[in-house]
């Protein structure tokens, strides 16, 4: 049971309703890694960092059992940063800015002891890049994963597709599948992304939670109605995090048990969003988790008599 996790490590900076950060440690990657680490199932991440980013944060990362041999660190580089602000709807978010730094030039190389790993989760990052990390491996993944954003749909739209032909599944967000597909209806929008190459698909929802979509089948899980959200920076990553972590450690691909991994994606982000980045997923106890997964199923059983 191994997960391969492709994406940003960053620096992010966050305005919020409730206050703005300094740098922090953000990116795809981190949160992806971070929350399958929950799932005790072996990961390891291919990326690439500056000579600016702190000791602190990789033995942040360490400590979570992540295996880290694969993220480059680029002597007298700069980390990639992202600057983002919510609005007072917290689900809508302006990018500030996008510096790629060191992911302009990075050439990712897939560790030795990485080349065969159970689930690849590419997470967003240029589709070049995840389509390089897919071709170094000996034996295709029994499950790839891609989340990709609006920025890589706007820049780099060609090299999505390509890449999207090799996929299993793909994890987006209301708006950009609205985007991709050109649909305002997402089961319109869901059946013409099915077409491009994925056999899978999550939209991503964020408060109203998220659909899981493969072939004729829909399922829903909700979001845990929360009194306060105070910061969704990477609630969506954690929630690829989450479900790729679990079906890697079950190694059971089935649409029934993709249902289970999505409600361990949404406890997980359900966490993200209490507080600043990464911070809540830090200090998380597999307590924590058992006892939110549970809230998760009274918020959705219910009993009734159909005749
Ligand atoms: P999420 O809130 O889950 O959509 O993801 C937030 C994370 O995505 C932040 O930690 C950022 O560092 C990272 N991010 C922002 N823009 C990009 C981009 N263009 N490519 C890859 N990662 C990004």
């Amino acid at each position: 049971m191994s997960l391969l996790v492709v994406g940003t490590v960053a620096f992010d900076q966050i305005e919020t309703p409730f206050g703005k950060t300094d740098k922090i440690l953000g990116g795809a990657a981190t949160f992806i890694g971070m929350a399958a680490s929950m799932l005790e199932v072996r990961s390891g991440i291919v990326s690439v960092i500056g000579e600016d980013f702190p000791q602190e944060y990789v033995d942040l990362l360490a400590s979570k059992n992540i295996d880290l041999a694969g993220i480059e660190k680029v002597e007298g580089g700069k980390t990639f940063y992202w600057a983002g602000r919510y609005r007072n709807d917290m689900n809508t978010r302006d990018t500030l800015a996008t510096e790629l730094n060191v992911l302009e030039n990075f050439q990712p190389s897939v560790p030795t002891g990485w080349k065969n790993p159970d689930v690849l989760m590419l997470g967003n990052l240029h589709p070049l890049v995840q389509k390089t990390v897919l071709n170094q491996l000996e034996t295709r993944p029994k499950l790839v994963i891609l989340d990709t954003m609006n920025f890589w749909m706007d820049h780099t739209w060609d090299e999505l597709m390509d890449v999207l032909k090799d996929v299993d599944v793909l994890t987006i967000n209301d708006e950009e599948a609205r985007q991709m597909s050109k649909e305002y209806s997402l089961v319109k929008a869901a059946k013409k992304i099915l077409e491009m190459g994925p056999h899978t698909l999550i939209i991503k929802k964020g408060e109203h939670g998220a659909l899981l979509f493969h072939e004729n089948n829909v399922f829903f899980a909700p979001a845990l109605p929360l009194e306060d959200v105070f910061d969704p920076t990477g609630a969506g990553d954690t929630f690829a995090g989450g479900f790729s972590g679990f079906l890697a450690k079950t190694q059971n691909y089935s649409f029934e048990n993709m249902k289970r991994a999505i409600i361990y994606g949404s406890a997980l982000a359900s966490f993200t969003v209490e507080k600043f980045g990464t911070e809540r997923l830090a200090e998380l106890t597999d307590e924590e988790l058992i006892q939110r997964l549970d809230v998760f199923k009274s918020l959705t059983n219910f009993d009734i008599e159909l005749d």
